[in-house]
């Protein structure tokens, strides 16, 4: 068993904690307790002690805070150096951070400095029930099959998981933890790399990744026109666009909206998937929707695998007669706030 607690390397943006901190905050809960060991969260940036109290809020039984001007934007070797040198003070078993840019950046970094092994973009981590061993399960070989990877021999055991693969731990203002704050000396704020602005990608009015609604359409709306389909019924749903690959390879949507393996993953209550087979590199990104709805005239399409409702049938037919029932609906809304 490990004994030196579950670690998770939480991300905040100019100060403000981003929502896969509490996402980690969760699976390293689940995976302490399992362990019988402590959580505890890295946090590096400047001017963010109440975050690291946010974090234990959120579920961490200690936060390692280092917080310093000089941290305040995200540089691959000061936060590398400063995370070995904590692994090497506290060492412990585990070490989970996001599959975002920086996670994807600083845990590689850190693993090779520290010699042991990672595993990227995990979809569910587990612990072996006889040997306390992490088990890190993410989609190889194309995403054809699902492979778990140990670390047995290397410490810390180190993984990267996927934004919005598990909802955010709640949170709790009565739970108490320790703040311990690190200094280091100026050899670790040394970077070769320099920062030099921050450049925003472009978003829809509805983010996909936070939309409670996502209305998602593929390569059997057949035309780059027949999108517009999906965007009207999105618009009259309140919900985001989202696409399969196949409909961003072929340019009828940009890359914003992809879902899957290799776009976003989502978790909205409700997901409408529009002539889409259900490979598993698409499944990859929404599986984890509360209510999936799928059309599609193939009734052995593996997207009715994991669908809730399953409607075999033209999209055509099903798509024009549903904007229309809605466009109804909201005229009649509309009549009836007028009368008021
Ligand atoms: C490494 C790797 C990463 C990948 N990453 C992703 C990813 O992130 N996201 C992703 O989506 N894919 C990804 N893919 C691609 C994935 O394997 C599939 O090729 C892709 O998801 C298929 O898209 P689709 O369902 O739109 O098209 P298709 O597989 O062609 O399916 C179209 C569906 O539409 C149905 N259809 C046709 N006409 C109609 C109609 N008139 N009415 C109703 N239904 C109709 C058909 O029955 C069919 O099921 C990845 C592949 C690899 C190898």
């Amino acid at each position: 068993m490990e004994d030196n607690g579950v670690w998770i390397i939480a991300e905040q943006n100019r100060g403000d904690l981003l929502r896969v901190s509490f996402e980690l905050l969760n699976r390293g809960r689940y995976l302490a307790d399992r362990l019988n060991t402590s959580l505890s969260a890295v946090l590096f940036g400047s001017n963010i002690e109440e975050e690291a109290q946010e974090l234990i809020c959120h579920g961490a039984d200690r936060v390692f805070l280092v917080d310093d001007p000089r941290l305040e934007y995200f540089l691959a070797e000061p936060y590398g150096k400063m995370l070995c040198a904590l692994v090497k003070k506290y060492q412990p078993g585990i070490i989970i951070g996001a599959a975002t840019c920086n996670g994807r950046t600083l845990m590689p970094y850190a693993a090779h400095k520290l010699k042991t092994g990672l595993t990227a973009d995990c979809t569910m981590l587990e612990v072996d029930e006889q040997t306390g061993e992490l088990l890190q399960t993410r989609p190889a070989i194309g995403g054809n099959i699902m492979a778990t990877i140990k670390t047995p021999v290397a410490r810390p055991q180190m993984a990267t998981v996927r934004p919005r693969s598990m909802r955010p731990a709640p949170r709790d203002t009565s739970r108490r933890g320790e703040i311990k704050k690190e200094h280091f000396d100026d050899r670790l704020y040394s970077s070769s790399i320099k920062y030099i602005g921050f450049i925003e990608e472009s978003k829809q009015d509805i983010p996909l990744q936070d939309a409670d609604i996502v209305v998602a359409g593929g390569k059997g709306l057949r035309r780059a026109e027949n999108f517009k389909l999906v965007q009207e019924l999105a618009r009259l749903l309140g919900a985001a666009e989202g696409a399969s690959r196949s409909v961003v390879d072929l340019g009828w949507a940009p890359y914003a909206c992809q879902v899957g393996l290799s776009g976003k993953t989502v978790t909205p209550n409700l997901y409408l998937a529009l002539g889409i087979s259900g490979a598993v590199q698409h499944l990859a990104g929404m599986q984890t929707a509360e209510n999936i709805i799928a059309v599609n005239n193939d009734p052995e399409a593996q997207i009715f695998k994991v669908a809730d409702l399953g409607i075999v049938a033209d999209l055509f037919d099903v798509l024009p007669r549903l904007i229309e029932k809605l466009r109804e609906r909201k005229s009649r809304e509309r009549g009836k706030t007028d009368n008021e």
